[in-house]
């Protein structure tokens, strides 16, 4: 991490300390209001809970820390995608998407945009580098992709993107803005599902958009208030405190992957491995380049299905679920969703448990 993101990781923690009375608690109070005294309309700091309370904000202004940009946050990542991806688009817009990312967001787009007359337009991670994006409203991508961890130059698309009058939407849920910076990189929007790491307890849904255009971010925000999609401010509290840790969870989760992901890349049992720390990837050169952090994800495989299930069923300190960036490491086999992976390939996101007996146990499952 650069000395701007420990800077900024550092006020987050102080964010709300200046805003203090004496006799104030030093936690986020949770504020359950629909309602808010009104006598009269000009000068109210609040109107009504759909467009804003004081607990989801508290969020925003640590996001917005963390983004180096306004933020606007939803109630989950989809509810972040959909916002940004309506706040760009119009009838008859060409969307680029990648055909191996998140697949709810494929699915979104074909189910619902198609219909509405936006022509999407799915491509692979590896074909953006030279992909033309000639007559292309909006062009989306995530990097590294999830679940394949194929890498994206976004300063390289941003610049060719924008050339062709494209806006760029960086889906940035697998890094985090401690460790790659979509904005800086020249993306107009980003977004993500702070479900994963950044709450990162498992026990929440959340997202945000993030921007410096004032124009696209007041869009983003009309369609929060008038679409309805409003985070809950007890689920905005426990985001609140997931992010307070966020900068130390993340840095073990990312030095334990490294080594995880070195050792399990030794392993005979395992095939085409990938994570884009090890200098032996294909994405390495770019990944140094543009990340802080190589991230938590791994992405293996192993003989077959039975061998990954039976790897997955035995180590015990692999929790099996879908969704990565928790706490505890988890793991599962992509193929039951349908994703283009062999069926012996395992999505494995790195937890926070000490690295030794995390990796012992993963040995002896391997072994078995
Ligand atoms: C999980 C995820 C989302 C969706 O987030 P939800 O909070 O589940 O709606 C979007 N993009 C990526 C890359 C994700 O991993």
């Amino acid at each position: 991490m650069d000395k701007a993101s420990q800077t900024r990781a550092a006020q987050l923690l102080h964010h709300r300390s200046a805003g203090l009375k004496k006799g104030d608690p030093i936690s986020l109070p949770i504020v359950p209001a629909a309602t808010f005294h009104l006598p009269e309309v000009a000068g109210a700091s609040h109107i009504y809970g759909r467009n804003g309370i004081t607990t989801w904000e508290a969020v925003e202004e640590q996001l917005a820390l963390l983004e180096n940009a306004p933020c606007v946050s939803f109630p989950s990542g989809m509810a972040a995608i959909s916002a940004a991806l309506m706040a760009t688009l119009k009838v008859g817009a060409k969307l680029i998407i990648p055909a191996d990312g998140y697949y709810v967001t494929r699915v979104l787009s074909e189910v619902f945009l198609a219909p509405f007359g936006v022509e999407v337009v799915q491509i692979g991670t590896a074909e953006y580098a030279a992909y033309d994006f000639s007559g292309a409203a909006v062009v989306y991508l995530e990097t590294p992709s999830n679940p394949g961890l194929d890498v994206v130059d976004i300063a390289a698309v941003s610049t060719r993107a924008h050339a062709a009058g494209a806006l760029v939407i960086v889906d940035n849920t697998t890094m985090t803005p401690l460790l790659q910076r979509p904005l800086d990189l020249g993306a107009d929007l980003v977004v993500a599902a702070d479900t994963k790491a950044p709450a990162g307890h498992s026990d929440v849904l959340f997202g945000h958009v993030a921007g410096r255009d004032a124009g696209l971010m007041a869009r983003v925000r009309d369609w929060r208030r008038l679409s309805g999609a409003v985070p809950g401010p007890f689920e905005a509290w426990q985001v609140h405190r997931g992010i307070e840790t966020l900068e130390v969870r993340l840095e073990r989760m990312c030095a334990s992957a490294g080594v995880i992901a070195t050792r399990l890349a030794a392993h005979r049992a395992v095939a085409n491995l990938r994570y884009p720390g090890l200098a032996s990837d294909a994405s390495y050169a770019i990944s140094k380049a543009q990340m802080a952090g190589f991230g938590f994800l791994i992405g293996f495989e192993l003989l077959d299905e039975a061998r990954a299930e039976r790897f997955l069923s035995e180590c015990p300190y692999i929790v099996q679920s879908t969704s990565f960036g928790g706490t505890h490491t988890s793991g599962e086999r992509r193929a039951r969703w349908g994703d283009k992976v062999a069926p012996g390939f395992i999505r494995l996101s790195v937890g926070i448990e000490p690295l030794e007996p995390l990796w012992a146990a993963m040995e002896v499952a391997l072994n078995s």
